[in-house]
């Protein structure tokens, strides 16, 4: 059994722009043919299953009730409604509405793109090839990874396409092990030791209260590095660079805290302030790292939250 349908009754039922449901078709992920009027044909039961993506119940009716088997088929689905899959990932990027329904195709965003041209990065065209469904291919370049995630291209986008979260979206769907740099290394480091470098709880403890002593002998009387203070207004989260390479530059802030009379505290477990699943595009380890900072904040009972980025 076959179904006939315009171009614009698909993208109002399903909730896209016109030109979606074409890059659908052009692509092969919607399996429909050219019939005469401007309509197109498809399968009844390829309609079906892109209604099951969707989650939603079928609205087109069958054209033909000839096959009464099918038809009661068609009745019985009626009543029935996939429920709602909630957090699961949709692992297709060309039908998210945050890009592939607004874009323009007006290269604003290539135009202010500071690194625009580089190994051929233009985000339009990432932009397109998205729409397109090239995800593999755009997986497996390096524009992603070039990106600096400034955010220049989205702000001078005219329809507001949010073109980071396709960037970031486009990193998540790199194998881990294939994800360029440091930073993936830096997000396992963190999620089983508690900061991106690997920095024990007994070196950091150390560390701090020397810092503070060497404090209290530059001039601030009875300074002591406050670390797991319980009632403190603000939870102080640290760069793990500091620590490891240019610990004074921790002495500075604490200077300015001490000036202040601020009530302040750094956690002597998970105090890594820098989620490295931002940028790898890591959503479930960066959650990870964001809750055990909410775990500190209720544990030391404080009030404000200072990240060091
Ligand atoms: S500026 Fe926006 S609308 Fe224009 S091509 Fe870039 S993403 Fe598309
Ligand atoms: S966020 Fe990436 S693509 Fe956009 S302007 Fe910056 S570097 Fe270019």
């Amino acid at each position: 059994m076959m179904y006939e349908f315009r171009v614009s009754e698909m993208a109002e039922e399903f909730g896209v722009h016109r030109n979606t449901v074409r890059n659908w078709i052009n692509s092969g992920t919607l399996r429909a043919k050219e019939g005469p009027g401007r309509k197109y044909l498809m399968k009844f039961e390829d309609y079906h299953s892109l209604c099951e993506k969707f989650g939603r119940k079928p609205q087109i009716r069958p054209s033909s009730y000839a096959d009464p088997e099918k038809s009661q088929k068609y009745q019985d689905n009626l009543l029935y409604q996939e429920p709602l899959e909630i957090g699961v990932q949709e692992k297709t990027i060309y039908s998210d509405a945050r890009w592939a329904d607004t874009c323009l195709t007006c290269g604003t965003c290539g135009s202010a793109c500071p690194i625009a041209g580089v190994d051929g990065l233009d985000p339009r065209k990432i932009l397109r090839m998205a729409v397109l469904g090239m995800e593999d291919e755009l997986r497996d370049t390096n524009w992603p990874w070039k990106c600096t995630m400034c955010g220049k291209c989205e702000n001078a986008c005219p329809a507001g396409v949010e073109i980071m979260a396709l960037m970031r979206r486009l990193r998540g769907l790199r194998e881990r092990e294939q994800v360029p740099g440091p930073i993936h290394k830096g997000v396992v480091t963190c999620l089983e030791r508690g900061n991106n470098l690997g920095i024990p709880k007994d070196d950091f403890i150390h560390l701090c209260e020397a810092l503070g002593e060497e404090l209290e002998e530059e001039g601030l009387a009875g300074f002591k590095t406050p670390i797991d203070m319980v009632g403190a207004r603000v939870m102080v989260t640290v760069n793990s660079k500091e620590p490891f390479a240019e610990p004074d530059d921790m002495k500075y802030w604490w200077r300015i805290f001490h000036a202040a009379g601020e009530s302040w505290t750094i956690p002597s477990e998970n105090w890594e302030g820098v989620n490295w699943g931002l940028f790898s595009g890591d959503d479930e380890s960066m959650k990870t790292v964001v809750g055990r900072i909410v775990d500190n904040m209720r544990r030391l009972k404080c009030e404000v939250l200072l990240l060091p980025e």
